[in-house]
């Protein structure tokens, strides 16, 4: 099936019907960019591509790292992982203190923000170099050495960090962070400002759609069973207070960041990117989830 020509059709019809939104004002470098980008890039297990728009431009691809930390974090640690995280949706924003309290500093998921960070922490553990090693990991995925961080959004966002701090302050004082509290968030602030394009960003998250096989270098990223959770914990937790609507009218794994991109997974197909920054009130790209809901409707791909 050649995407295309359906792409272009959905993108114009997504044009006239979906209302502008807001970019991410609370990271000032995120301002900067141009609310009209628009881009899809979809790569399947076949290694076919297909495109639409902007989808060759870098962009800020934010919470969508935490998936990769998440990996990472997973590789390393197995199973015991969970006794620093859950993985349980959590019907609160992405930086939200309310649970962290009443759950003694275990974040509900490794999704939100302070799930990502005690990732962030058990990085730091296990990495000499974890910046280095963070970028050499996401690059292997990707098979693509150009991906990099942006040292300009990382320190934007340091300077405006005032909720991330408190959430690791919390749980520091739960002892559910172990490193230095400047340290993990500034190593979470980089993983958070790593940019790609909507056509690199679907090729890193394609192993997800292949059982956790990178197909581009055969290498096994992930088991079966754990490919698998990973793509649970997207369909439940990748989308905040949202995760439920997005299920419901896209019915695949997927994962928002604030710099406006989204992927979704269709196993054994495809891993699928789109990029536009104009967010809704709980954080996610306005057109990026009504191109999705009309395409997985129009191809009739979804999980179930
Ligand atoms: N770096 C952002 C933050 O910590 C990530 C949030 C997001 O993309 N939802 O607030």
């Amino acid at each position: 099936m050649n995407y295309n020509t359906l792409f272009s059709e959905i993108a114009s019809e997504v044009e006239t019907t979906v209302s502008p939104g807001k970019i991410a004002d609370y990271i000032p470098e995120l301002c900067k960019v141009n609310p009209n980008k628009f881009g899809v890039h979809l790569t399947n297990l076949n290694q076919e591509h297909f495109e639409f728009g902007d989808a060759n431009e870098k962009f800020s691809i934010q919470s969508i790292s935490k998936v990769l930390a998440l990996v990472l974090a997973y590789k390393m640690e197995g199973e015991n992982l969970w006794n620093r995280v859950g993985v349980e949706p959590s019907e609160t924003p992405f930086n939200s203190f309310v649970q962290l309290e009443n759950n003694n500093g275990i974040p509900r998921n490794p999704l939100i923000n302070s799930g990502a960070l005690v990732i962030s922490d058990v990085l730091i553990s296990h990495l000499k170099n974890p910046k280095k090693e963070f970028l050499a990991f996401v690059k292997s995925l990707s098979n693509n050495k150009s991906i990099n961080y942006s040292a300009r959004i990382a320190e934007s966002e340091k300077s405006t960090s005032f909720r991330n701090a408190a959430l690791i302050n919390l749980m520091k004082s739960f002892g559910n962070i172990k490193n230095d509290v400047n340290e993990v968030m500034d190593f979470y602030f980089y993983l958070c400002s790593i940019e790609m394009t909507c056509k690199e960003l679907s090729e890193t998250f394609l192993f997800l759609a292949n059982y956790g096989v990178n197909i581009f270098t055969n290498e096994r990223v992930l088991s079966t069973s754990k490919a698998k959770r990973v793509n649970a914990i997207m369909q439940l937790c990748g989308f905040y207070d949202e995760a439920g609507d997005f299920s419901f009218k896209v019915g695949l794994p997927g994962k928002s960041g604030v710099g406006g991109g989204i992927v979704a997974i269709y196993p054994n197909n495809y891993s699928i990117v789109v990029w536009s920054p104009e967010l809704n009130e709980k954080g996610n790209s306005k057109k990026g989830l009504k191109f999705l809901e009309l395409f997985t409707t129009e191809t009739e791909t979804s999980i179930f």
